[in-house]
């Protein structure tokens, strides 16, 4: 497997703890170019941390991540490592695009002025060119005839569509989902979905954090299971969700289905 690319995310042996509470304890995982991976687990098992640092809202004290070969938070020099400053640490963060459970709209700004806010303000692009993109993105997430829409105008379904736009308006390598339909009413769940399949089918490269198994059977070309701060069990979604080897991820699956 020499001629293997090398994969978009590397994490080896990452912790965290908060207090005297281990969070993630010594997560190893690769996610290849492409890939769709979806983390389950109990609550409290470590998933939103491990996508926290994914994308350096969190600092791990100890293990590394590479995302697209780049060393999350330094800088290698021969054999000694150097700590990013904030500025290059944010630079870092524009590969991962992340949606959250909440939609996190800006409230004052309408639909086209969210997903057109980060290009124009933080990638400094031209207006014009940033407009035309955002139109096509709404047009994407099937929301065009919102643009001038406000998002306490829209449904919690059409906002974290808008939401799944504007991140992606940032060009990033990898999209990062965490329970992007937990906090949807369930006749809103499937809508989100269905723009995450397409967003999945279009070859992005994504870890989902979700409970939707059927959606993780559906769309996943790998499921793994957390608990405890530790990746437990990973495989295909076949093997994980339709045979599961450890006793945990039996229990966890009969209790979310
Ligand atoms: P999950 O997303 O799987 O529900 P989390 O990653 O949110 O789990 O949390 C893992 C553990 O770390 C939990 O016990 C949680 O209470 C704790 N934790 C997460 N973030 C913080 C924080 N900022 N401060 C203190 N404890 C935290
Ligand atoms: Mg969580």
């Amino acid at each position: 497997m020499s001629n293997a690319s090398p994969p978009l995310v590397r994490a080896r042996g990452v912790s965290k703890t908060f207090g005297a509470h281990r969070a993630l304890d010594g997560v190893d995982l690769d996610v290849s170019r492409g890939e769709v991976l979806c983390i389950i687990g109990p609550s409290g098992s470590g998933k939103s941390t491990l996508l926290r640092c994914l994308n350096q809202i969190e600092k791990p004290e100890a293990g590394t991540i590479r995302i697209d070969g780049e060393l999350a938070g330094y800088r290698q020099k021969g054999d000694t490592l150097h700590e990013l400053d904030d500025r290059a640490v944010a630079r870092q963060r524009l590969a991962c695009g992340m949606v959250f459970q909440r939609f996190n709209l800006f409230h004052h700004m309408t639909v086209l002025q969210n997903v057109m806010e980060g290009p124009v303000t933080v990638l400094r692009r031209r207006k014009g060119e940033v407009r035309a993109q955002a139109q096509k993105l709404l047009a994407r997430v099937g929301l065009s005839e919102k643009a001038g829409a406000y998002p306490a105008q829209l449904s919690g379904g059409q906002q974290q569509r808008v939401a799944i736009a504007r991140a992606l308006a940032m060009q990033p390598k990898l999209m990062l989902f965490d329970e992007p339909t937990s906090a949807l009413d369930p006749e809103l769940v499937g809508e989100v979905l269905g723009v995450m399949r397409d967003l999945a089918a279009s070859g992005m490269t994504m870890i989902v954090v979700t409970h939707e198994l059927g959606f993780a059977r559906e769309v996943a070309d790998r499921v793994v299971f957390m608990d405890a701060g530790r990746i437990v069990e990973t495989g295909t979604p076949g093997e994980v969700l339709g045979h599961p080897t450890e006793q945990r991820t039996r229990d966890f699956i009969a209790a979310v289905l």
